[in-house]
């Protein structure tokens, strides 16, 4: 059984598939765990960026994956059947210019599961050798399959100085909370976050924001300036994609700051270039994916060690066939992190 998107408009289909065969450099998983992201809600929905990237219908949907290694094609040589792996999605080609100088992540010819290819929202899936992350054993299994958003919360968090600095962080959705965590871990000594969900509001609480503000109750830029004498956070990690909310970090950070962005707006918006950015003398970064692999590296770090605990994210865990479920709590926001398991694994973690 996979989840797959047939044809264009929204939706997707329960549909019988043929378990797949691994090419030389591929492994063949049955996966364990699943989760959705925001993508897939996309995807699921149709709505105007899907419906001009997505091109290859149909296709199994997901790419957040937690799977055990069940066949190996015949050049691999680096995993074992057995290994619970979980899966970066970007697949880079490995031999243009960005590969070759460190930015894997950001390949010229790279593409994406269950967005140019046969994603993960199945009992079977296919994973490249060199996509594979064999899991920490130390790390519930599961796990497998958050570290992959997780990684771009550490990705984003850790792009620039941390330690002792205030942050504000703008959108609690699964990865924005991930953020607060990280950004606790590593050293952050104030931390605001922003959020309009009612339900996220409260998890970033209980994740350790030291404040969170409703940005529809509370002018957010007025209270961060309280809150930090007058000067704004150094460090503004953008999580939302909403513009407006990107228009009020810029006057919420302080002269000289950092402001790293992982979250979307899903058309282009105006930003006043000299105020915001210039005159600010500020650095803006916008950050994508994870990067291969020191990422992945740092992901299992925080994992492992049994700092970060990531289980009040984790908000539900349903059976695959129960995806439109999924797809509706990711929808009213009311959720954290969405897992689907093919089979009654919730119990087995
Ligand atoms: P999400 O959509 O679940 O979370 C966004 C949150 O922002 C929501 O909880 C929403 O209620 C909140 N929000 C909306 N308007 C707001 C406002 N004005 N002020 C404060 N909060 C507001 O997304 P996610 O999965 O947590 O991902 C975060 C962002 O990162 C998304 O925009 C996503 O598209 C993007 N993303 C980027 C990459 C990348 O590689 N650059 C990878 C994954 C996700
Ligand atoms: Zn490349």
């Amino acid at each position: 059984m996979a989840v797959m998107k047939t044809k264009p408009g929204p939706g997707a289909e329960l549909r019988h598939v043929e378990i797949p065969k691994p090419g030389p450099d591929e492994v063949l998983v049955k996966v364990l765990a699943t989760s959705i992201c925001g993508t897939d809600l996309h995807i699921y929905e149709w709505n105007e960026w899907a419906q001009k990237r997505i091109k290859n219908l149909p296709q199994i949907m997901g790419h957040e994956l937690c799977g055990e290694v069940v066949e190996l094609g015949r050049n691999v040589k680096n995993i074992k059947k057995g290994d619970i792996i979980s899966a970066e999605t970007h697949i880079a080609c490995g031999h243009c210019y960005l590969c070759r100088t460190g930015l894997a992540h950001i390949c010229m010819n790279g593409s994406i599961f269950g967005v140019d290819i046969h994603g993960v929202f199945a009992e079977y899936a296919i994973v490249p050798a060199t996509n594979a992350w064999v899991l920490d054993k130390k790390i519930p299994r599961d796990y497998a399959s958050v570290m992959e958003p997780l990684g771009n919360a550490v990705h984003t968090v850790l792009a620039g100085e941390i330690v002792g600095t205030t942050v504000l962080i703008t959108g609690c959705g699964p990865i924005g909370l991930m953020s607060i965590a990280i950004a606790r871990l590593s050293g952050a000594t104030k931390i605001i976050a922003t959020e309009i969900n009612e339900y996220r509001i409260q998890l970033a609480k209980k994740i350790g924001a030291d404040l969170v503000l409703n940005p529809g109750k509370k002018n957010v830029v007025q209270r961060v300036l309280e809150e930090t004498d007058g000067l704004g956070v150094d460090v503004v990690i953008e999580m939302s994609g909403n513009p407006q909310a990107i228009r009020e970090a810029f006057d919420a950070l302080r002269p000289g700051g950092r402001f790293s962005i992982l979250g979307i707006p899903d058309k282009p918006m105006e930003i006043d270039l000299g105020k915001s950015i210039i005159f600010k003398y500020i650095t803006v970064q916008g950050i994508n994916g994870r990067l291969m692999f020191s990422t992945w590296y740092k992901t299992t770090q925080f994992l492992s060690s049994g700092r970060l605990d990531i289980e009040p994210i984790v908000t539900h865990r349903l059976r695959l066939a129960e995806f439109e479920k999924g797809m509706e709590l990711m929808r009213s926001g009311n959720c954290g992190k969405v897992l689907l398991y093919p089979e009654d694994e919730t119990s087995k973690t």
